[in-house]
């Protein structure tokens, strides 16, 4: 087994986690087998517990593992699902170091960070690997060099590297600012981060250089220089449009080969081109069909963090380009909503996304009223299933106060309702990793417009009708209302196996109005987009009907 470590360097949000996205597609297209895994710093044993103004999203794989949005980057890249030994946060690590302790398996032993928490750390390393029968792990440290965080991270580096030598590479990706003051590329920062790395005895095999624009010779002769490298192992990765770019680029400037060749690996073959057919639809897709995400985990001071719902966007760029049209994402603020309804006019399709607790759901319900009577076409996922559930029960059963009980929790009309066994781990203070989460099977309805979209895009055969996606959510449609919703014209088109838990509803009449109880976006790949996100695009854009 061979090894790859990705760390970063100035500045946080260069783009590692694509970069290492971006190396595993180049190493499969290579004919390698390659296991993933996400190192995170932090303390909280998943990401789980933290808000999204705080982490960006929560990714869930199909074991219901709740990750960083780097994982969402490796699915989407390598095509692939990935499972809970693909990420190890250091609070997750230091855990079962501990419980390790308390059951004394170190046998009486003084337990310290080295040697037992980087020896921990090296064994998840290899797991990842044999968890997949891998030939190369490619292991993205998160943080940036130079902080304590990830410091016991390289140190399991280093340590590697002394028992497997040449079967271990670092690919330091750094940055080179151009201060608009100075009107030139400096190199200095990223001199200091490799020097960073050089302090806890790790010398990259490569660097990754980021910058706004290409490096030229001279940038590159100066990094190579002060780094200790060949000039063949720095390569310049400018700004591009867009993410899917980045694999390519890093190919035609020679990464794929100088990998290979440090790791002494003979290219299998070649197989980049199903992703350039994607790039090209892509890079030609000219019409335009203007989306708005309704949602409130959108500002950071007074920047837009657009973080929070990545996936959502990814998907909406997979169906869009497929379909060739270029997707203009807005951000709506949902708090803002209600003093300006009129401004969804300017879009074809409206997005209510996930969302948790009860701020700012007034907006998002009139968004959902506007689309079901302005015939706009709606997806909600998850909250916003939940919420156009609640907006039914308002504005067409004439249920007034109708709410989930997430919002008010003495609502005579609880449409949306916590289930008994979740209510106990609130109770409990049981928070992380209870939620229903991961990959749970859904039976469609024959004749929904959803067995449809799964039936002509997501290749269901006719006869078929079990779909799975990802969850995470503590709340349900309350079924003890299932009856008046049905005789009012709302369709249930999926539910649990046992038909107990509704998963999807829609409306007829409508060109487009579905919520689902799980996340779509968590599935949906740039060379397999998601048929109800197709399916979305397809009616907001007005393109043939179904
Ligand atoms: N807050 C809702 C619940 O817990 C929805 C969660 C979500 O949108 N992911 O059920």
């Amino acid at each position: 087994m061979k090894y790859i470590f990705v760390s970063g360097g100035v500045i946080s949000g260069i783009g590692k986690g694509i970069a290492t996205a971006s190396i595993a597609l180049l190493l499969k297209s290579a004919g390698f087998k390659v296991a993933p895994l996400k190192m995170d710093p932090y303390l909280n044993v998943d990401a789980g517990t933290m808000n999204p103004l705080e982490h960006g999203e929560v990714f869930v794989l199909d074991d219901g593992a709740e990750t960083d949005q780097d994982l969402g980057h490796y699915e989407r890249f390598l095509g692939e699902s990935l499972n809970k030994s693909n990420i190890a946060t250091q609070g997750d690590i230091y855990l079962s170091v501990i419980q390790r302790e308390r059951n004394l398996e170190y046998e009486g032993k003084c337990v310290e960070v080295v040697a037992h928490v980087t020896e921990e750390i090296i064994r998840r390393i290899q797991d990842a690997g044999r968890s997949k029968n891998a030939d190369i792990v490619l292991v993205e440290i998160g943080g940036t060099t130079g902080e304590y965080q990830n410091l016991l991270f390289l140190e399991a580096n280093r340590l590697l590297k002394l028992k497997k030598h040449d079967d271990v590479l670092h690919i330091h990706v750094t940055y080179l600012p151009i201060p608009s003051f100075l009107g030139e590329m400096k190199s200095k920062p990223a001199q200091m981060s490799v020097r960073d790395l050089h302090s806890v005895g790790i010398q990259p095999d490569i660097i990754l250089a980021r910058a706004e624009k290409p490096l030229d010779e001279t940038r590159i002769k100066k990094l190579a220089f002060f780094t200790g490298l060949e000039t063949e192992d720095v390569i310049s990765a400018p700004d591009v449009r867009n993410v899917y770019e980045v694999p390519v680029n890093f190919d035609e400037g020679g990464l794929t080969n100088r990998i290979l060749e440090k790791l002494k690996l003979k290219r299998k073959h070649k197989d980049l081109k199903t992703w350039r057919v994607f790039l090209k639809k892509m890079q030609s897709a000219q019409k335009q069909v203007k989306i708005a995400i309704v949602g409130k985990y959108f500002s950071t001071g007074d920047f837009t963090l657009v973080d929070s719902y990545i996936s959502v966007i990814e998907a909406l760029k997979h169906a869009a380009f497929t379909l060739g049209f270029k997707p203009e994402i807005a951000w709506i603020d949902s708090g803002k909503l209600l003093k300006d309804i009129n401004q969804l006019k300017t879009y074809q399709g409206i997005i209510v996304p996930g969302g948790f607790g009860s701020r700012d759901i007034e907006g998002k319900i009139e968004a959902i009223k506007y689309c079901r009577e302005n015939k706009i076409p709606y997806f909600g996922l998850c909250y916003g299933m939940q919420l156009s559930v609640v907006e039914y029960a308002r504005n067409v059963l004439g249920w007034k106060g109708a709410n989930t009980t997430e919002v008010d929790s003495d609502t005579k009309y609880p449409v949306i309702h916590i289930m008994s066994d979740q209510q106990k781990k609130l109770l409990k203070k049981d928070y992380g990793g209870t939620m229903r989460l991961g990959a749970w099977e859904c039976k469609l309805k024959a004749g929904s417009l959803v067995r449809k979209l799964y039936g002509t895009f997501g290749k269901l055969s006719a006869g078929k009708s079990r779909i799975s996606e990802r969850h995470r959510h503590r709340y349900e449609f309350n079924n003890d209302f299932l009856e008046k919703f049905l005789s009012n014209g709302l369709t249930i088109s999926g539910t649990s196996p046992d038909g107990k838990l509704v998963e999807i509803i829609e409306l007829k009449n409508h060109p487009f109005f579905v919520g689902t109880q799980f996340h779509p976006e968590l599935k949906s790949r740039p060379l397999e987009p998601h048929p109800l996100f197709l399916g979305f695009v397809k009616a907001a854009a007005k393109i043939d009907p179904y």
